[in-house]
């Protein structure tokens, strides 16, 4: 059995790691990914990338892309965007350059896209952070090790293309590798997609990192200011990010300065108490960062020293993303629709006049501009089908030769067509074809080997464009006299013309 088809994106600041990766990747049992793109995202004039000793059929996979130093959520969108449209890919596997694949990775990915219905939109792999067994983990082991507890993190996160292109992908404002692949999986959600927990697993390993990295992190504050601005105050809870201690730090930092500015204006009694309390608050935070750590030297110095700057940072980080990011909106992306690569167009009222139950070829009128509006969509390179329901032929009103003949004469006017999808059935019949059910527009879409999201629907009524959405793909209503008010009404998109329709579609010529 197959799998969807597969780019593996890898965003890199040019770590050593990303090799060790690599190997890991080619040590790997399973299918083959059909593309493997590293994106350099250091800053600068270009330098070499280390990418290892890779074999002929692996080197042949691995194209590398650059993307200017803008952080892991641009280095990412650069990497499953192909000239800013969505690749052709149906699944993104994104991995962090610092992860090492098991050697069961990509057959259990396989496995764990096989898995996903249509509806999931997302796929996490296992990640585990190996500790020390001869000692106690330090601050900075343990921090790593809560990192990959959390979900959906982009270490070993898989998204279907069709819901990274629906949400732009990921969102440019979070500059570095922190809050911007929960912020994604959220609107993933949101959009309607599920994430699930897949089988295949991945270790991080600690990093080294300098003492004070603790408070380099600190400027995550900003980017959970961001957060709670676009998905509201409980997006913790959606997250699964636990509650920082932002509070504690703000009111520790305030009465460290409260204290400074007491002893400036001479209030020493003032002074003194709030120093007390912010050298009380500050040690207990200390105290709850040794204690469970290895007790080292190093280690209780780092922890001495860092505790007692980082509320200051936490709170100076946190009001700096609360004017940054006052006035933040929703992400509209940077991804544009991709053009459809086929159009499902309805007959009567849609592309001829209305002629009610007509058997007679004579009696065929086009729509004003229903050839050249077609005539835009053949030249753009897009299939295009008829849909069309005809139940005279299941009430005994019309001879299926008569549809025929007058199909023959639609397509030797506004014709040639790629495929034509008649549904005889009426009402009653219990049939999957007839209009507002998606059957036609899922035929017409495996006849031309297409997906359905990637195709359009063209209708006069909300039965055509009902049967868009049930399948997937995009509807547009053009009303005519007989379209009722509240089918205007009810239409996700509205085009007074065919030709505006197709303007919608491939934009305005
Ligand atoms: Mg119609
Ligand atoms: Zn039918």
């Amino acid at each position: 059995m197959g799998r969807p088809s597969l780019r593996v994106v890898i965003p890199t600041i040019g770590r050593p790691s990303l090799s060790a990766l690599l190997d890991s990747l080619e040590a790997s049992a399973g299918p083959l990914p059909d593309a493997v793109v590293v994106v350099d995202d250091r800053p600068g004039p270009p330098h070499a990338l280390d990418l290892g000793l890779r074999d002929a059929q692996w080197a042949a996979l691995i194209t590398v892309r650059r993307s200017g130093g803008r952080g892991p959520a641009a280095a990412r969108n650069s990497g499953w965007l192909d000239n800013g449209h969505p690749c052709r890919q149906e699944w993104i596997a994104f991995l962090d350059d610092d992860v090492l694949v098991d050697h069961r990775w990509l057959s259990d990915l396989a496995e764990d896209l096989r898995a996903s219905d249509a509806g999931v939109g997302g796929s996490q792999g296992e990640i585990s952070v190996p500790l020390p067994t001869d000692r106690r983990p330090t601050d900075w082991e343990r921090g790593t090790a809560g990192l990959a507890a959390s979900s959906w993190i982009t270490a070993d996160m898989a998204y279907r293309t069709t819901a990274l292109t629906a949400v732009g992908g990921f969102d440019e404002r979070f500059p570095r590798a922190f809050r911007e692949d929960a912020d994604l999986a959220l609107r993933v959600e949101d959009a309607g997609w599920s994430l699930a927990r897949g089988t295949r697993r991945a270790t991080h390993p600690v990093r080294p990192a300098p003492w004070n990295a603790s408070l380099r992190q600190q400027r995550g504050n900003a980017d959970d200011v961001l957060m709670a601005q676009l998905h509201g105050r409980h997006w913790r809870l959606r997250a699964h990010a636990p509650r920082g201690r932002r509070r504690t730090h703000l009111a520790t930092a305030a009465a460290g300065a409260g204290a400074l500015g007491a002893l400036g204006a001479r209030r020493y009694w003032a002074a003194a108490a709030l120093g007390c309390a912010w050298a009380a608050s500050t040690a207990r935070f200390a105290w709850v960062r040794i204690a469970p750590g290895p007790r080292t030297r190093d280690e209780v110095a780092a922890m001495a020293a860092t505790s007692v700057a980082i509320p200051f940072a936490a709170s100076g980080h946190w009001l700096l993303g609360m004017w940054r990011h006052r006035d933040a909106s929703a992400w509209s992306g940077r991804v544009p629709p991709p053009p459809p690569v086929a159009v499902f167009v309805d007959r009567d009222g849609t592309i001829v006049h209305d002629v009610p139950y007509n058997g007679d070829p004579d009696k065929v009128r086009p729509i004003h501009d229903a050839l050249a509006a077609l005539g835009r969509l053949r030249a753009a390179g897009i299939a295009v089908g008829v849909i069309t329901n005809q139940s005279g032929i299941a009430r005994g009103i019309l001879s299926r030769e008569q549809v025929q003949a007058v199909n023959d004469r639609v397509e030797q006017m506004l014709g040639p067509f790629d495929v034509w999808l008649v549904c005889p059935h009426g009402p009653d019949d219990g049939c999957s074809c007839r209009k507002p059910l998606p059957g036609m527009v899922l035929d017409g879409a495996r006849k031309l080997g297409v997906r359905p999201e990637q195709c359009a629907v063209i209708g006069d009524i909300d039965a055509d464009i009902s049967a868009a959405a049930a399948a997937g793909a995009i509807g547009i209503l053009v009303p005519n006299g007989a379209t009722r008010p509240e089918e205007i009404a009810n239409a996700g998109l509205l085009a007074r013309t065919l030709d505006e329709a197709v303007d919608l579609l491939i934009g305005a010529a």
